[in-house]
């Protein structure tokens, strides 16, 4: 079809694309292969070839606009002034199926597949998961949980908070996976040992632990996401390399109690097992025959509700 080749976002498709749903978000494409998504004062480029997937540039763009607007949500904008996107096929593949993010550009490079479907791309959290990297400063390897915990635990807020996933299943999916962040026998601390399970779960469960604490120290008026907009406001990018003592301070300023160094001190060589089932009960969180199922009067439901509302 010739709007494979030619994409040129026709006056009504930029509408609807930009109709509620993308806010102040505008695209225009550069050339065939290339194309502009203005966020706010952000510009993310985006490169792919459309012969290449079964999905029209608009949907493949839109996919794009959407997780910008989640993270803008989250970090209160886009993070950089500036990201490019390589969108990559995986011939004979479908679905969304894996993305890095540098801090060199920044880019993220993103593989999707060739016979990948709207319903996918509505899916997909793999994106969100993206462009929130760029907004924590670039750790040294042996601090890596952080930048993944804060990925994992913060994409379903974010996309909560724009209203494209539910609060339900932000619960129910944290119910179901964050014990995968538990130590393991012979395992250590955060900060020494490397395996995917402690790296972003572990990163996450050391998220959860710290917006609770932040919340239940300033009467649940700020939590992780304060800190995390704090981070930013200090220049905290992707883009700048940071000790985690330096990020850690910043965020632990911008919300004026110091949880996030106090906890790092107690999880950084120390494996702690958390009691997962007692928190999701203190937070009044439940999952019974594949639903959830919320209690008001639990003593941290207020601190569960203000975690998923938007800011
Ligand atoms: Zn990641």
């Amino acid at each position: 079809m010739i709007l494979s080749n030619m994409f040129t976002p026709s006056r009504r498709e930029v509408l609807a694309l930009g109709a509620g749903a993308l806010g102040s978000i505008r695209l225009t494409a550069a050339d065939s292969q290339t194309f502009q998504i203005t966020s706010g004062e952000s510009t993310i480029e985006v490169a792919f070839t459309p012969d290449e997937f079964d999905l029209s540039p608009p949907a493949i763009l839109g996919w794009i606009s959407i997780a910008a607007r989640a993270v803008s949500a989250y970090y209160g904008r886009f993070p950089v002034a500036r990201v490019s996107v390589r969108v990559r096929a995986a011939p004979d593949r479908a679905g969304v199926v894996s993305g890095t993010t540098y801090g060199e550009g920044p880019r993220t490079v993103i593989t999707v597949g060739r016979h990948c479907t709207q319903r996918q791309l509505d899916s997909d959290w793999t994106i969100t998961h993206e462009f929130l990297h760029l907004g924590f400063p670039n750790m040294p390897r042996q601090h890596h949980w952080i930048e993944e915990g804060i990925a994992v635990y913060a994409e379903p807020i974010a996309r909560a908070q724009i209203g494209t996933v539910t609060v339900e299943q932000v619960w129910g999916d944290m119910i179901r996976d964050m014990h995968q962040g538990q130590p393991g026998p012979g395992d250590r601390g955060l900060d020494g040992t490397h395996t995917w399970g402690r790296t972003y779960w572990g990163g996450a469960i050391f998220c959860l632990l710290a917006d609770i604490r932040i919340r239940e120290r300033t009467s649940n008026r700020a939590g992780l996401q304060h800190a995390l907009r704090g981070v930013l406001a200090a220049g905290g990018t992707i883009e700048h390399d940071w000790s985690i003592d330096d990020a850690l301070a910043a965020g632990d300023a911008a919300v004026k109690v110091p949880v996030l160094a106090g906890l790092y001190a107690e999880m950084k060589d120390t494996p702690i097992v958390i009691d997962l089932e007692e928190l999701w009960k203190k937070l009044g969180v439940q999952g019974a025959n594949g639903r959830m199922i919320f209690q008001n009067d639990a003593p941290l439901a207020a601190i569960r509700e203000a975690i998923t509302k938007p800011l």
